[in-house]
């Protein structure tokens, strides 16, 4: 590590946690209203959600229509700012591999504009060596999580519904909205295909809660929602944190490494500060990482001295193992009896309205854990670009669309007007195993723009990933064809991995600082509290020991509550 004039401050904190996302948001509700006293570092700018969401935006507004742009790589108007570049933040991948990192950077992480599912994991998913003998099990189990389930479904607000599934745990729900049109098409289908299909679970509000009003169904979750009607850290945990009094925000503050005493306890925290380029040590009792899983692990392994010289808590070398991601692949099909529909406002709540859970027995199949699905569909608001997959009708069957046919001027018109609303798209979300060959490390040559050593990812998926995704891509074609339809797309062949997204791009990377009973083979125990350094905790994605069918925020959120109510509880009795 460089050598750099560090500027420390005198005052010892209580609590310094680095990131105010899922895991750093909740963290600090907990722990102010606890009683202590807490400094927040974020890498990113200040967002405040009221102010600067652009919810109201029209596309006409900007003349790119809303098309991404470098800073903002899911649209212009989308609330997230970073994406899978950030200018003087590179990361490398080893030769051979692909592994694409999105990082958002501003107050509040990625829950400015992430998907909203909010789903619980079920029993099975804490338990899978015992039940398939992959992988390994968790030190924790879905009971002892259950109650702090409870706690954010009742702080947060979800809607969904009651459905007594197996491994689908049933929440605290608000009610879910009505299906679309498009969507009730989907929801026939799949009930003929003895496909599970059921209202998504989303943590959107549909009564109001806590001060925060009803959805009023704009359909732009993703820009920010300046009501407070979703779920994002400076919506729904900031404010109560900060009405405390005793939480303080330090926004362009750049983690760098965590500090350490003769005795190896965790002292504070150095950071970069960006507006000035300045490097800064900040004292604290108790350091908890909320940087996102792999940023955490890049802390930690940058976090060296003399008592821990492969990384701070990194004497099991396990930092940076058992990194996944989600599986994910997609199929698009063109639906002729959805052409022509009548125009009407099915805008919405930001997301599905349904969904698929995994609805089958992994005993008849030939690949490990499962998967869910994601539909999308109807007439919202154009986004830029071709509406509705028009140029790829030509040719195909039912469209009325010869090959090669296109169009300009009214005839152009009239095609939108006929197909805009007429394709539906599936995309499926399954658990991958770890594997030894994919996880991230410290680059020997690379920094960013502070000088700071940067990650180098590994990854690799095995043939349990390929062949779940191949039964994706089936399952969605079987879908497509019970609805009167035809894929966009041909089967993608085993040598392009049936159409598998490169790891990363579903943007549920976990793992890396993983939870254990044995300090040989993890990094923290099940209270997500170091092994080796008891001040230490880390509260994102970093944890898991693997993932599940299920998207993470929900557990990351459950995580990092029960691990800021243990932090307290040690303060109390003077632990840490
Ligand atoms: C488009 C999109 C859709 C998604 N949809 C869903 C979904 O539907 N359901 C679901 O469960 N999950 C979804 N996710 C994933 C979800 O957003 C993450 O699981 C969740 O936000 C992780 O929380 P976190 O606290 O670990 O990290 P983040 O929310 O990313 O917060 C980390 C924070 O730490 C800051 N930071 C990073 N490095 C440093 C540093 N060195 N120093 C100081 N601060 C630092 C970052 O700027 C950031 O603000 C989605 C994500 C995206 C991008
Ligand atoms: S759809 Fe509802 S929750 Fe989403 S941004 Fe619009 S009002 Fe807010």
């Amino acid at each position: 590590m460089r050598r750099v004039q560090v500027i420390r401050s005198r005052k010892t904190w209580d609590v310094v946690i680095v990131g105010s996302g899922a895991g750093g948001g909740m963290a600090a509700k907990v722990l102010t209203e606890a009683g202590a006293e807490v400094l927040m570092l974020e890498a990113g700018p200040k967002f405040d959600t009221a102010r600067d969401s652009k919810m109201f935006a029209w596309p006409y507004d900007s003349p790119r229509r809303g098309m991404a742009v470098p800073a903002r790589q899911f649209g212009e108007f989308d609330a997230g700012w970073g994406g899978w570049t950030l200018e003087g933040e590179p990361y490398t991948s080893a030769p051979g591999s692909q592994f694409d990192w999105f990082r958002t950077r501003m107050l509040g992480g990625r829950t400015n504009h992430w998907g909203r599912i909010s789903l619980r994991f079920g029993p099975d998913d804490f338990r899978r060596k015992s039940l398939d003998g992959l992988g390994d099990d968790w030190p924790t189990t879905y009971d002892d999580l259950k109650p702090y389930y409870d706690e954010v479904d009742k702080l947060v607000g979800v809607f969904g519904s009651v459905e007594n599934l197996p491994n689908e745990p049933d929440g605290i729900y608000q009610p879910p909205p009505r299906p679309r049109c498009y969507e009730l098409l989907v929801k026939q289908a799949a009930d003929r295909l003895k496909i599970t299909c059921i209202p998504n679970r989303l943590s959107i509000l549909t009564r109001p809660l806590n001060g925060r009003p009803a959805c009023h169904y704009c359909g732009q979750c993703g820009r920010g929602c300046a009501t407070h009607s979703n779920f994002s850290s400076p919506s729904v945990l900031l404010p109560p944190a900060l009405k405390t009094g005793r939480l303080t925000i330090v926004t362009d503050a750049m983690a760098r490494e965590i500090t350490t005493d003769a005795t190896g306890l965790a002292t504070g925290v150095s950071y970069v500060d960006k507006k000035t380029g300045r490097d800064t040590h900040v004292q604290a009792r108790v350091v908890v990482l909320a940087a996102s899983a792999c940023e955490s692990a890049r802390i930690l392994l940058n976090s060296k001295s003399s008592t821990f010289p492969r990384g701070l808590a990194n004497g099991s070398g396990t930092v940076g193992k058992y990194l996944t991601d989600t599986t994910g692949t997609a199929v698009v099909g063109f639906i002729p009896r959805l052409m022509s529909g009548v125009a009407h406002n099915e805008d919405g709540a930001g997301g599905a309205h349904l969904y698929m859970p995994w609805w089958l027995d992994n005993r008849k199949l030939d690949f490990p854990r499962g998967y869910h699905i994601e539909f999308y569909g109807g007439r919202g608001m154009p986004r830029f670009g071709f509406l509705g997959n028009i140029e790829q009708l030509t040719g195909i069957e039912g469209s009325g669309r010869p090959p090669g046919a296109a169009g300009y001027g009214k005839q152009l018109k009239d095609d939108y007007r006929r197909y805009y609303g007429a394709t539906i798209g599936f995309s499926g979300r399954g658990e991958m195993v770890p594997n030894a060959d994919t996880f991230c490390e410290i680059d020997p040559s690379v920094v960013d723009r502070w000088g700071i050593p940067v990650l180098r990812f590994h990854f690799k998926w095995t043939d349990c990933e390929y062949k779940q995704v191949k039964h994706m891509q089936e399952t969605f074609r079987g879908l497509i064809q019970e609805l009167g339809g035809t894929p966009l797309s041909p089967m993608p062949p085993k040598e392009h991995g049936y159409g598998i997204e490169a790891g990363g791009r579903i943007i549920h990377e976990l793992g890396v600082t993983r939870m254990g009973n044995d300090p040989g083979s993890s990094v923290l125990n099940k209270n997500c509290q170091a092994h080796e350094v008891k001040n230490l905790f880390v509260a994102d994605g970093g944890p898991f020991v693997s993932q599940a069918d299920k998207n993470p925020t929900w557990t990351i959120l459950a995580l990092s509550m029960r691990t800021a109510q243990y932090i307290a509880e040690q303060r109390k009795t003077g632990t840490v």
